[in-house]
């Protein structure tokens, strides 16, 4: 990636943090200067934020590389510092959760209610056999009993593996035969697009289909929906029967840094999932602290993320980040367009929410929708936004900013990974002025670089790939049962370093854009060519709602451009005269040499259920190919449409 790709879009706008949020901010420009200076040091001023049963001896253990033990020989339980420590402090009334329930039904829950729930689970799955170090799987609506579920298992030292309810039962029975699990926990169902979707027989199939290798002693379930669902009586007990009535006291116990947290499995964007192992010390410190420093958050705040907790995102900045903190936050179960698709904005307006967190995708459906339905609600206690899952594109990070923001919060576009734990390259809202579009720069702490092949830093103004020169707190310690695979999959492009499989950009100020995942850069003639950067240009054209961008095999250039679009609500119909705008609209942003050789109009795109675009599908499509590991996709439906408009006739020219 050596040629400089420029879209002038990208450069157009800095912003500059607001002068107040500036001058109260938790994290201030001397932070980069004191984390440089003593980087371990740092990180064990970091751990002070979290309440350890024993002290550490050592901050990082990295004499066997790339296996890191940070804070080495601390004790610590994850959920006695996400709940019962605040309680101890003085602050068991203060809200924890308010949930909003799809359908409309609300519960606000304090941190003493937390801490009594979550000592009954504790309780409950202790009772059904589970004991320090045994694997919970959970797949769940997102209510408060999944939260509760999770701080359970961590009371317990029992590592969870959180399953997106959105996933069918052979992804479940995938994941629960590869870290085998003993427990199930689930609910007889959900609320999702206005109706009550069922969860619970979904575990049934996954159990029967793995049969005699079937793990699974016992599945917990929330009665959510009240939809009959088939019951094992021997197997199958009711959380209400059994949490529900269960002692409120449980002593959480200290287990060692290093305990296995959980383990979740990677989007799939690229591949067949991974499953990423955190452990609990070195995990926490950096979630608690970028929780606080990047969100700035204040006592006081009212935090939203609107991740699913099947994701990273829904962990660490959902689960483990806010609640150490201490902060209140909204848990929402639904789909931001039941019943109407000011849904999200309405709950903004009726929580007071001053931080809010989001996914681009998300985003640029709201753009698709149009900006006069946030325009009904009164948005204006925000003060930050944050956007995570991909690079944001100009376009969507000024709209987010004019239309939810009110022109006057900054956006933190935060780069990490399910791999890395917590945020890795981030602007600091009081600090970093942004730009729109690039994540800027790393996190205090955090070592990102961007390097050319051979493994050196690239000068500003050149591409290359995304890698983490040193070990950080929240690293994956491994991927669960294949060190080889680890070792394989991260450390072994460089010596000593992490590669992160995305490309990046360092600008002429030494900023940091996200180019996408290096196995989707393309080469067309001889010069690479990034998704995003191409994505980004046809977005930024007013038609455009969405584009997904990969490269197919061409005989003459190498790879073609094939552009996938979704047209926004007020374009009209597409056709032949947009395909044709949108090529020079390329040409003119970027250069000639990145037109798209095809552009297809089209409806939806291949997402994953965490909302990333599976662009390895498209280009399957795109070569003709049998279509791979679909397992990820929200829709699979999405994909025979498109295939079925790729047998068509091309619909743009040549070059
Ligand atoms: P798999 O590893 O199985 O292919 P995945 O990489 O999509 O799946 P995640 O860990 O959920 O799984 O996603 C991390 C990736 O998401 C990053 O490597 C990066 O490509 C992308 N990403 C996340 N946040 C951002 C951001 N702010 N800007 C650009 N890209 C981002
Ligand atoms: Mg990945």
């Amino acid at each position: 990636m050596s040629d400089r790709i420029s879209n002038p879009a990208n450069d157009a706008h800095t912003f500059d943090p607001p002068a107040d949020l500036a001058a109260g901010a938790n994290l201030k420009a001397d932070a980069y200067e004191r984390a440089a200076k003593d980087r371990l040091a740092f990180w064990a001023e970091q751990a002070e934020r979290i309440s350890w049963a024993e002290p550490f001896t050592e901050v990082l253990d990295w004499t066997n590389p790339p296996f890191a033990r940070w804070f080495v020989d601390g004790k610590i339980n994850a959920s006695y510092n996400c709940v019962d420590r605040h309680v101890e402090a003085g602050h068991g009334d203060r809200v924890a959760l308010h949930f909003v329930g799809e359908p409309g039904d609300t519960r606000d829950i304090t941190y003493a209610q937390l801490k009594d729930e979550v000592s009954q689970a504790a309780n409950t799955l202790a009772q059904l056999g589970v004991q320090a170090g045994d694997r919970v799987a959970i797949y769940m609506p997102m209510i408060p009993e999944a939260v509760v579920a999770m701080l359970a298992c961590a009371r317990l030292g029992a590592p969870h593996t959180v399953v997106f309810g959105g996933f069918s039962s052979e992804a479940l029975a995938s994941r629960v035969l590869d870290c085998n699990a003993k427990i199930v926990i689930t609910a007889d169902g959900g609320y999702r697009r206005g109706a009550a979707s069922p969860l619970k027989p979904a575990v049934d199939d996954a159990i029967a289909k793995l049969g005699k290798d079937n793990p699974i002693d016992h599945v917990v379930v929330v009665r959510r929906t009240g939809q009959d669902v088939p019951f094992n009586d021997i197997r199958d007990v009711w959380w209400h029967e059994t949490v529900g009535k269960a002692s409120i006291e449980h002593t959480p116990e200290a287990f060692d840094s290093e305990h296995p947290l959980y383990v979740m499995y990677t989007s799939g964007t690229t591949g067949t999932p991974k499953g990423i192992l955190h452990t609990t010390g070195g995990y926490l410190v950096q979630t608690a602290y970028t929780f606080w420093g990047v969100f700035d958050h204040k006592p006081g705040d009212i935090y939203w993320c609107t991740a699913d907790i099947g994701w990273v995102t829904g962990h660490s900045y959902l689960v483990y980040g806010p609640l150490a903190n201490g902060a209140t936050q909204v848990l929402y179960e639904g789909t931001p367009d039941t019943p109407h698709k000011g849904r999200w904005w309405e709950i903004i307006q009726d929580k007071g929410v001053t931080l809010f967190y989001t996914a681009p995708t998300a985003i640029r459906t709201c753009m698709k929708w149009g900006e006069q339905i946030p325009a009904e609600y009164d948005l204006s206690t925000l003060r930050i936004l944050g956007s995570v899952g991909e690079s944001i594109n100009p376009e969507a990070y000024i709209w987010y900013r004019e239309n939810i923001g009110g022109g006057r919060t900054p956006i933190v576009d935060t780069w990490w990974q399910t791999e890395t734990g917590g945020h890795m390259i981030s602007p600091l809202p009081g600090v970093t002025a942004s730009k729109p579009g690039s994540a800027m720069m790393p996190v205090p702490g955090v070592t990102a670089d961007v390097v050319d092949d051979t493994g050196t830093s690239v000068s500003n103004g050149e591409s290359g790939y995304l890698v983490i020169r040193d070990p950080w707190p929240s690293m994956l310690r491994t991927i669960w049962g294949d060190d080889e695979r680890y070792k394989d999959t991260y450390w072994s492009r460089w010596e000593g370093m992490y590669f992160a499989g995305d490309g990046a950009k360092r600008d002429e100020d030494g900023a940091i854009w996200l180019l996408g995942r290096v196995d989707d850069v393309m080469n067309v003639s001889g010069h690479r060519l990034s998704t995003t950067e191409i994505e980004s240009a046809l977005v930024s054209h007013p038609k455009v709602a969405e584009a997904a961008v990969v490269g197919a095999d061409d005989d003459t250039t190498g790879q073609a451009v094939v552009a996938f679009v979704i047209l926004r609500e007020s374009a009209g119909d597409g056709g032949q005269k947009v395909v044709a705008e949108l090529r020079d609209h390329v040409g003119k942003e970027i250069g000639p040499i990145a037109k798209p050789r095809r552009i297809m109009v089209v409806p939806e795109l291949p997402k994953t259920r965490s909302g990333k675009i599976m662009r390895r599908l498209l280009r399957d499509v795109a070569e003709n190919r049998e279509v791979g590991d679909a397992t990820t996709l929200a829709d699979s439906s999405v994909m025979d449409l498109i295939a079925a408009g790729m047998a068509a006739p091309a619909t743009a020219g040549e070059n």
